[in-house]
C-alpha cells in the first residue's frame, strides 16, 4: 500500500491540551513523525484548543517540551485551533447555505429528557433530529427569544459510509446509528469534528495516523469531507495500548504521561525505541532500534491490528541498555540533574562535577533508570552516614574482633601514601589474611563502615572514590559505634 503513496507526505500530531500527554498521545506523535521522516514528508504540530472547559493550564507547553524531549521536532506550527475560528465559521456558513447543516435549538434539558427516553425504550443514543424540519418563520422566533443556536450536520438517514484504513481495512457504518452531530458550538467555537477536517484539509494532509479510539468519528469526517466536496487524506487508525492485564492502559497500570518518565529518569532515545514497539516492529525479535533504523524502516504495514501491551520491565531493562552505551561523560552529565534534585539537603552544592563523574562510573552498569541513581550514591555525597551498627558485623564477628579489625584498617590505611582501588587491594587483601578474617568478613565490615550498607559499587573502587580522609572518618566512626551493637 506505502508503495502507492504519492507525494508530498504531509501527518500531524493534534493533541488537545486537556491534560499533560500521555504514553497513547505520544506514541501517535512518534509515528506520525516516523512516518513523516521516513517518506521525506511533513510532520505538523496542531494543538486543538477549542474545548474551552476542558483546556488545562499549562497543557501546552508541556506537549511541546515533550516532543522536543524526545527529538520529535516539528516542520510546521504550533498552530492553534483557537486562533483559527474565523476557519471554522465559514465552513459551518457553507455547509448551512449548501442544506448540509442545521441550527439547532434545543436546550440542555430537552436534550437531557430525549436522552433519558432513549435510555427507557433501548434506543442508541444520539440528537433526534427534532430542529431538522423547524421552518423559517419558527427559527427566526426562537431566534428571537435569545437562544442561541448550535450547528449539525444533516446526517444521511439511510445508508452507509465507508472509508478504508490503512491498517484495518474498509470500514463501513450504518448511517443510522450516526447521529446529527454537532458543528459548531453555540459559543461560535467549533466541534472537534469541524475543526479537524477544515485543518486537515487547508493543512493538505495526506494521512491521518491516529489513536483506534477515533476510529468511530471517523465516517462523520468522511460524510462532511462528502458534503464539501474535498478529497479526505487517507487514515490509519492505530492499535490501542493495553496494560499487563489487556485493559485499556490508565494510571492503574501505573506512570502514564510522558513526564513521569522523564522525572523517573527515563532516557528520551530509550522511550523513543520503547514507544516505538508498542504497535510497530520491524520483525519478530528485534527490540533494540535506534533513531536512525527506525526512521529507515518504519512502515504501515507492520502496525498491527491487535492492542499493544505496555510492560514496564522490558522498559526498564530496555533504559538499562540505553544508559549503559552512554559514554562515560554523558552518563554523568544526565545523571547530574536527578543526583541535585534527590540527594539530601545535607549533600553540599553545588555539586562537584568531577566528583560526579567518578561516582557515577560506578554505577553506570548498575541502574535501570538516572533516578535510582541519587539513592544508590547518597552515601558518596554525605558528610556523615546513619545506618545500624549492626550491619558492621558479619558472621563469625563479634564486637571485639570488628573493633580489632577497623582499629588494624585505620592504622594501615592512615599510613598508605597512594589511594586507588589497586593499592587499596594491596593493602585489605593481606590485611584481612593478618588479621585471620575471611575477606569476606573483614570487606564486609568496611564495607559497611564506609558506605553504610551491605550492597554497594565495588569495595576498593568505592573507597578509592570517597577519599582517604572520608574513609578514615567513617571507619573512627564505626569503632565508636561498635559498643552499641547488640550481640
Ligand atoms: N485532538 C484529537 C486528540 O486529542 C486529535 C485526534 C485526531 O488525530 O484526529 O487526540
Amino acid at each position: 500500500m506505502e508503495s502507492e503513496l504519492k507525494a508530498p507526505i504531509r501527518v500531524r500530531f493534534a493533541p488537545s491540551p486537556t491534560g499533560y500527554p500521555h504514553l497513547g498521545n505520544i506514541r501517535t506523535a512518534l509515528f506520525n513523525w516516523l512516518f513523516a521522516r521516513h517518506h521525506k514528508g511533513k510532520f505538523i504540530l496542531r494543538i486543538e484548543d477549542t474545548d474551552v472547559a476542558r483546556r488545562v493550564e499549562g497543557a501546552v507547553e508541556t506537549i511541546l517540551d515533550s516532543l522536543l524531549w524526545l527529538g520529535l521536532e516539528w516542520d510546521e506550527g504550533p498552530y492553534l485551533q483557537s486562533q483559527r475560528l474565523h476557519l471554522y465559521l465559514d465552513v459551518s456558513t457553507r455547509l448551512l447555505e449548501e442544506g448540509h447543516a442545521y441550527t439547532c435549538y434545543c436546550s440542555p434539558e430537552r436534550l437531557e429528557t430525549m436522552r433519558q427516553e432513549q435510555i427507557k425504550r433501548k434506543q442508541p443514543p444520539g440528537y433526534d433530529g427534532h430542529c431538522r424540519h423547524l421552518t423559517q418563520g419558527e427559527k427566526t422566533r426562537l431566534e428571537k427569544s435569545g437562544i442561541a443556536p448550535v450547528v449539525r450536520f444533516k446526517t444521511p438517514l439511510a445508508g452507509e459510509t465507508s472509508f478504508h484504513d490503512l491498517i484495518r481495512g474498509q470500514i463501513t457504518f450504518k448511517n443510522i446509528t450516526l447521529s446529527d452531530f454537532i458543528l459548531l458550538k453555540s459559543d461560535g467555537y467549533p466541534t472537534y469534528h469541524l475543526a479537524n477536517i477544515v485543518d486537515d484539509h487547508l493543512m493538505n494532509i495526506s494521512h491521518v495516523l491516529r489513536a483506534d479510539e477515533w476510529l468511530s468519528s471517523t465516517p462523520l469526517h468522511a460524510l462532511l469531507y462528502q458534503a464539501l466536496d474535498w478529497q479526505p487524506p487517507q487514515f490509519a487508525h492505530l492499535p490501542m495500548i493495553l496494560g499487563p492485564d489487556k485493559s485499556k492502559l490508565s494510571k492503574r497500570h501505573g506512570a502514564t504521561t510522558l513526564t513521569e518518565y522523564r522525572e523517573q529518569g527515563y532516557l528520551p532515545e530509550a522511550m523513543v525505541n520503547f514507544l516505538a514497539l508498542l504497535g510497530w516492529s520491524l520483525d519478530d525479535k528485534t527490540e533494540l532500534l535506534s533513531r536512525d533504523q527506525l526512521v529507515e524502516h518504519f512502515s504501515l504495514e507492520r502496525i498491527g491490528k491487535s492492542g499493544a501491551i505496555f510492560n514496564r520491565t522490558k522498559l526498564e531493562w530496555m533504559n538499562g541498555v540505553y544508559l549503559r552505551r552512554l559514554g562515560a561523560a554523558e552518563f554523568a552529565q544526565r545523571a547530574t540533574p536527578f543526583l541535585d534534585r534527590d540527594l539530601p539537603s545535607s549533600a553540599r552544592r553545588p555539586l562537584d562535577l568531577a566528583y560526579v563523574r567518578q561516582v557515577t562510573s560506578l554505577l553506570q552498569e548498575r541502574s535501570r533508570t538516572l533516578a535510582e541513581i541519587p539513592q544508590l550514591a547518597d552515601f558518596f555525597f554525605l558528610d556523615a552516614i546513619d545506618y545500624d551498627a549492626g550491619l558492621l558485623l558479619g558472621k563469625e564477628m563479634n564486637a571485639e574482633s570488628a573493633a580489632n579489625a577497623l582499629q588494624a584498617a585505620v592504622t594501615e590505611l592512615g599510613r598508605a601514601r597512594t589511594w586507588d582501588a589497586s593499592s587499596l587491594e594491596g593493602i585489605l587483601r593481606p590485611l584481612a589474611a593478618t588479621l585471620n578474617l575471611s575477606t569476606r568478613n573483614f570487606f564486609g565490615l568496611l564495607r559497611a563502615a564506609t558506605t553504610g550498607r551491605t550492597a554497594a559499587p565495588p569495595l576498593f573502587q568505592t573507597m578509592a572514590v570517597l577519599g582517604q580522609q572520608k574513609c578514615l572518618q567513617r571507619l573512627a566512626a564505626a569503632l565508636q559505634k561498635l559498643p552499641a551493637v547488640q550481640q
